[in-house]
């Protein structure tokens, strides 16, 4: 019933064209991913322990790692092994800061599906609390391709569309090169490689800035290590088996 609605509808018209780019940020208008079945996973218990020289940064028992606005404990829920955006509490980033890394995030959008296009299941994976990584039900789910699941938000969409249904337990895996400086300037600016549920959306993608909405992403120097960040984006997403392991030999 009803026209189909057009691509631009998820998207936005208004804003910037992003650099040596057709598109403009989170255009409607862009290709969709292409829809990859991930297959399911061998065990509905996750993925097992962290490799052993991992700095694990969420075991699925406690927030002590973690803190919420202003340092306050970070207050989202922990139950069974997970823990659940407490919506509208804020973002919670690591007490820990570090830079290159290996990261790996487990995460769950609710099962009971609500809202569409940004609206369903969103929160993102922050790296350096900077550098989003989109989380997002986008099982038959459209919405502008910058901001698809494991989108580089705002700049880039990933190469396919691996998300597996809602209420299932999805995989991220990043490797992590973060950006320099000199002088307040990027002299390198920071990549990224995305497999999720073991598929590759992005290798060695360069970002082109910090996260934005609606603007053009754009560097602000930084220190070479800082916190990972998950958003409040009032969604009841889940989050689990959470680490990382730290990449060196990467300054040259
Ligand atoms: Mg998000």
């Amino acid at each position: 019933m009803g026209t189909e609605p057009s691509k631009a509808s998820v998207g936005y018209e208004d804003t910037p064209f992003l650099p040596n780019s057709s598109y403009r940020v989170h255009d409607g208008t862009r290709p969709q991913p292409r829809i990859v079945d991930p297959g399911m996973p061998t065990s509905a218990a996750g993925s097992g322990r962290a490799p052993t020289d991992a700095v694990v940064l969420f075991d699925g028992t406690d927030l002590s790692d973690w803190i919420g606005n202003e340092g306050a404990p970070a207050p989202w829920r922990v139950e069974n092994g997970y823990m659940e955006v407490l919506p509208r509490s804020g973002n919670i980033r690591t007490r820990e800061d570090f830079g290159d890394c290996q990261l790996h995030v487990e995460f769950c959008c609710p099962a009971e599906v609500r809202g569409d296009s940004q609206g369903r299941g969103n929160s993102g994976v922050f790296l350096m609390a900077r550098y989003e990584i989109q989380v997002l039900d986008c099982y038959e789910n459209p919405t502008y391709p910058d901001g698809t699941t494991g989108a580089i938000y705002g700049q880039c969409p990933p190469l396919v569309n691996a998300c597996r249904p809602p209420g299932h337990w999805q995989t991220y895996d990043i490797i992590w090169i973060g950006p320099r400086f000199t002088n307040g300037a990027v002299t390198r600016p920071a990549r990224v490689t995305v497999l999720l549920n073991g598929v590759l959306l992005h290798h060695d993608r360069e970002i082109i800035g910090g996260t934005t909405h609606k603007n053009l992403p754009v560097y602000e120097e930084h220190p070479p290590a800082g916190p990972l960040m998950l958003q409040d984006h009032g969604d009841l997403v889940r989050f689990r088996n959470i680490w990382y392991r730290p990449l060196r030999g990467y300054d040259e």
